[in-house]
């Protein structure tokens, strides 16, 4: 974390310094319907740009105290990182580290098939995490709260209407219960299942007709189940099947235990579920073992369908309202995706509506927002209708009950939500040079490895300099011989970006800013840091910010050799040319391109990147 860059500042160096602004309350660069997962992480993400306006509201009264969904999925943890959280959430929470299959034995026991690893190794440097979302909503409303404009939701405020107007700054008019309006220039739906700003835009969550029926309670139980601090998938041969969920704090317990289908307009409500039928149920899904439940904390009969709609914003050359989370899609609690998807969406789209609202992109980046997660959306869908229909199904051989954790352990990436795969548009390049690092797919987000910063010889994560502040970066991994020398492929290609007019870092860095602000170069080179001489860098690497000009020494990075294998190895990085790989905000790889290759650097941001207003 970097600090102190414009003056000694005392105290907490992540509460930023305040932004003070007048702005009339009634205008939004962006409003934000709802305070679920989806609404405050875009909150977040644009909370970093204290010129933008932001308001989010809810119809509820406060922040979420208890219940809904649990499971962090890797990716959401390392956008966390990003965020500067993700070690408040594993240390308050419980890391997943064995699955438990168990299943019938006869006709009232169940057996333990099989215990597995959750995650594979070097699938992220991130752990499969559980807590309770509210706590994930506090984290998020903590960094909404320490940003400069110190962005709090305005609760009690539940939309009615949209209105769409020619006004050229605010067209979009957003009615409230009370007759307030508010005009904004773009509106996020992140209203949830039933969501008001969906049924605004027409759109519907096509899928299926019937809808599954979950009871779901956290309990402090009492039990000789020995699995009970693991996550297990229990199918028994005819009181159902339920997911155990070991809970943060080491003592609770989450149980899933899938009830009846719903028709028609037959509601959760209808079917009379109980606590105690709960209870009941899942004590005869563990029979031969007891269970003692002290206290149901909360619970919840929870209806979801598989539902995706057609698109996710207003289907105009321009969008200005956009719709994300469960608002879009529902599915399953199995698959344990409902919260990383919304929270997915909401990264996806905050960075290109801040780059749109602070003029330094085209709109058109925003069409890429309902192509890029509507696709994703749809294969979610997929998935979980098979993972639902696996673990429904009651198993009447072993090879059959050994299909549910076959397609469990193959889909393990996917859960894990790092297999997201973005096609090629103006923001990801189809024809890169993928040869040259066959380890970071173009599409997919930047895996991370360990490296050490070679001016202070701090080991850490390369990709956790990615963090959530809307800027894209370089990452240059130098060939062989190169060692920032000067006329050497890294010196030259720094030479480049400084100081050529056709440079992204010339262009599209507003004058008086930071070299660094809007495009982020970074380079890896292969030698031991100690081999490396950082007075002989090029300047771009050693840049002068801020207002005393102070030189930023975090830019250049070596392999760490701790594990065995380097960076190069584990990431595929051709040695002898070396890559550059260019990463978005929200840490997707972009491009892969030749070190050398300056024209296609600089066509691709020409692609959808505004020339500074001054310029
Ligand atoms: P939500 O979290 O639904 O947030 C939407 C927000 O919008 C809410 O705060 C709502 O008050 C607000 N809002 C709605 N309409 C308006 C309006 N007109 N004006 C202003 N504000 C509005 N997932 C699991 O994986 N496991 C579970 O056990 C589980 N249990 C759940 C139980 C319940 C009761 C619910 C509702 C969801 C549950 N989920 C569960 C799903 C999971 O919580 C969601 O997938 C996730 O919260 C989606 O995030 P979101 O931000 O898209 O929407």
């Amino acid at each position: 974390m970097q600090f102190h860059l414009n003056g000694y500042r005392t105290g907490d160096p992540s509460i930023s310094e305040r932004y003070r602004v007048d702005s009339d309350p009634r205008e939004a660069d962006v409003l934000i319907v709802g305070c679920g997962p989806a609404g405050l992480t875009l909150a977040a993400q644009l909370s970093a740009f204290p010129q933008i306006t932001t308001r989010i509201v809810d119809l509820k009264s406060g922040p979420l105290k208890i219940g809904q969904a649990d499971g962090i999925a890797c990716r959401s943890m390392e956008m966390f990182a990003a965020f500067g959280f993700a070690d408040k959430v594993a240390k308050e929470g419980y890391q997943v580290n064995e699955v438990a299959f168990w299943r019938p034995k006869g006709t009232s026991a169940i057996v333990r098939a099989d215990r597995i690893q959750d995650v594979q190794d070097d699938l992220s440097e991130m752990p499969h995490m559980i807590l309770n979302q509210a706590r994930v909503h506090d984290f998020l409303l903590d960094v909404m709260h320490t940003s400069p404009r110190r962005l709090v939701p305005d609760y009690e405020h539940r939309l009615t209407a949209l209105t769409r107007t020619d006004d050229l700054d605010y067209p979009v008019v957003a009615t409230f219960d009370d007759a307030s309006t508010i005009r904004a220039r773009y509106v996020v739906g992140c209203d949830g299942a039933r969501s008001t700003v969906r049924r605004e835009l027409g759109l519907e969550l096509k899928g299926e007709a019937a809808r599954q029926l979950w009871g779901v309670m956290d309990v402090l139980p009492i039990t000789d189940f020995p699995d009970i601090r693991l996550k297990c998938a229990i199918q028994s041969a005819d009181a159902g099947s339920m997911l155990i969920i070991p809970r943060e704090g080491g003592y609770m317990v989450r149980m899933y235990i899938e009830l009846d289908e719903l028709h028609g307009d037959e509601r959760a409500r209808d079917r009379q579920v109980t606590p105690d039928s709960l209870v009941e149920q899942a004590r005869s899904i563990l029979h031969p073992f007891e269970l003692e439940v002290k206290e149901v904390s909360w619970w919840s009969a929870y209806e979801i369908g598989q539902r995706v709609c057609d698109v996710f914003d207003d289907d105009s050359a321009d969008p200005r309202i956009f719709i994300t989370g469960d608002a879009c899609h529902t599915h399953s609690p199995k698959a344990g995706q409902g919260m990383n998807v919304s929270m997915a969406d909401a990264f996806n789209l905050g960075w290109k509506l801040a780059a749109v609202c602070g003029g330094m992109a085209d709109p058109i980046l925003l069409r890429s927002y309902s192509t890029e997660r509507q696709a994703k959306a749809k294969e979610l869908i997929d998935f979980d209708r098979d993972m639902a229909r696996l673990f429904s199904d009651k198993a009447t051989t072993a090879s059959e009950a050994d299909e549910f954790q076959r397609y469990f352990q193959k889909h393990g990436r996917y859960t894990a939500g790092v297999e997201t795969h973005y096609d090629s548009s103006v923001i990801t390049v189809a024809d890169s040079r993928q040869d040259l690092a066959t380890g970071l797919s173009v599409g997919m987000r930047f895996h991370s490895a360990p490296v050490v910063r070679v001016a202070d010889a701090k080991p850490q994560h390369l990709g956790h300099m990615l963090t959530a502040d809307g800027r894209w970066r370089l990452i240059a991994f130098a060939p062989d011989r190169d060692s920032g020398q000067p006329g050497g492929p890294i010196a030259e290609l720094c030479n480049f970006l400084r100081t050529n007019p056709a440079s992204p870092v010339q262009r599209y860095t507003p004058a008086g800013h930071d070299i660094d602000s809007v495009i982020d170069v970074r380079v890896v080179f292969q030698q031991h840091h100690r081999e490396l001489a950082i007075e002989t860098m090029p300047s771009l690497l050693l840049p002068a910010k801020g207002q005393f000009r102070l030189t930023d020494y975090e830019k250049i990075f070596s392999p760490s050799t701790t594990s065995g294998l380097d960076i190069f190895d584990q990431r595929g990085i051709d040695r002898s040319n070396g890559a550059l790989v260019v990463i978005r905000p929200d840490q997707y790889i972009a491009a892969v391109f030749a070190v050398d290759d300056y024209p296609s650097i600089s066509a691709f941001f020409a692609g959808f990147m505004t020339l500074p207003q001054s310029s």
